[in-house]
C-alpha cells in the first residue's frame, strides 16, 4: 500500500463499524475490522470475508477486539467494564482475546488491537502487577501467530501508557493511537500525546470530539463529532503523524451505529477532508 492508505472501522456482522457495503460504495481500500461474534470467528467466515475484501481490492490491517458486557454509557461505567482491566473477567476475557488473535490470523493480519481498559494508576499494586503478567501471557499468543498488539489509547495518560509499556518489556506491543479519545476521556491534549508516544505508534484513528467543560473533563464525556468538527484539528494531526514517521492507514472511526444515513454521509466527507490535506501534506 501507499503511505497514508484511507481507511475506515468495519464488522463483519452487526455491530460497531460500518456495514462493508459503505466501505464499497466509498471506495475505501482498507479496514480495521471489530472482531464478530464468537460463533462467527471460523474459518468459513475468515474465508467469505476475504473474498468479499479481493473482490472490492480491500486490505485489513488490524482486527479489533472487544468483549461481552463492556459499556461506554459514561467514563465510570467503561472504566468499570471495559478491556482486560476488570478482574472478575480477566482470565476469560485473556482466552477470548487469545481466540481473537487465532481469528485474525485466518483472516492473514498481523495486528490486533483493543481497549485494554483503565491502567491502574498504582504501579505498585497486584492488579497492575498482574495485568502485566495477562498482557504478556496474550503478547505471547499473538506472537506465536506473527502478530502485533496495538493498544487503543485515551483511557490513560500517554505518560501512564508508556510507563506500562515499558514494564510489560515486549517487542510486540504497540499503540493504536485515537486523538479523539484525548479528548473524550479528557486525558490529554492529543497533539502533544501523539508526540510523546509516537515511536509506539503502528496504526492511527481518524476520529474528531470536543472536550467536556474544563472542571468536568475526566467525568464527564466530551462529544464525539464528525471529522473536522471538533477539537483535534485534523492538519496538525496529519502534520505530526508526518513528523513522527507515520506511514500507515488513516483509519476513519465515527460510531453512530443508530443512524447509518448520516454516519455514511459524515464518513464520505471524512475520505474528502483527508484525501484534501494528505494531497497537500505529502505534495
Ligand atoms: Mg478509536
Amino acid at each position: 500500500m501507499s503511505k497514508w492508505p484511507i481507511g475506515v472501522f468495519a464488522s463483519v456482522d452487526a455491530g460497531l463499524g460500518v456495514h462493508f457495503d459503505v466501505v464499497k460504495d466509498l471506495g475505501i481500500p482498507s479496514i480495521q475490522l471489530h472482531t464478530p461474534h464468537r460463533d462467527n470467528r471460523n474459518e468459513q467466515t475468515a474465508t467469505e470475508f476475504l473474498a468479499k475484501c479481493a473482490d472490492a481490492g480491500v486490505t485489513i490491517t488490524c482486527v479489533f477486539g472487544g468483549f461481552e458486557g463492556e459499556s461506554y454509557a459514561d467514563i465510570e461505567t467503561t472504566a468499570r467494564t471495559v478491556g482486560l482491566v476488570p478482574e472478575d473477567t480477566r482470565a476469560e476475557r485473556l482466552q477470548e482475546m487469545k481466540e481473537i488473535s487465532d481469528f485474525a490470523r485466518l483472516l492473514g493480519v498481523d495486528a490486533v488491537g483493543l481497549h485494554i481498559g483503565f491502567v491502574p494508576e498504582d504501579t505498585q499494586s497486584d492488579s497492575y502487577r498482574n495485568l502485566i503478567d495477562v498482557t504478556r501471557e496474550l503478547l505471547d499468543h499473538v506472537k506465536a501467530n506473527e502478530q502485533n498488539v496495538h493498544l487503543e489509547t485515551g483511557q490513560e495518560t500517554a505518560d501512564h501508557l508508556l510507563h506500562f509499556i515499558a514494564d510489560v518489556d515486549r517487542d510486540n506491543l504497540y499503540i493504536n493511537f485515537d486523538p479523539a479519545n484525548m479528548i473524550l476521556y479528557g486525558t490529554g491534549e492529543p497533539i502533544e500525546a501523539l508526540r510523546k508516544v509516537g515511536q509506539h505508534v503502528r496504526s492511527i484513528h481518524c476520529k474528531d470530539a470536543t472536550w467536556a467543560a474544563a472542571d468536568r473533563r475526566g467525568q464527564d464525556w466530551g462529544a464525539e463529532v464528525a471529522l473536522g468538527d471538533g477539537d483535534v484539528g485534523m492538519e496538525t494531526y496529519l502534520r505530526t503523524l508526518q513528523d513522527i514517521g507515520y506511514d500507515g492507514p488513516l483509519t476513519i472511526e465515527r460510531e453512530i451505529p443508530e443512524d447509518p444515513v448520516q454516519q455514511k454521509a459524515d464518513i464520505g466527507k471524512a475520505v474528502s477532508l483527508l484525501e484534501s490535506l494528505r494531497s497537500q501534506i505529502l505534495s
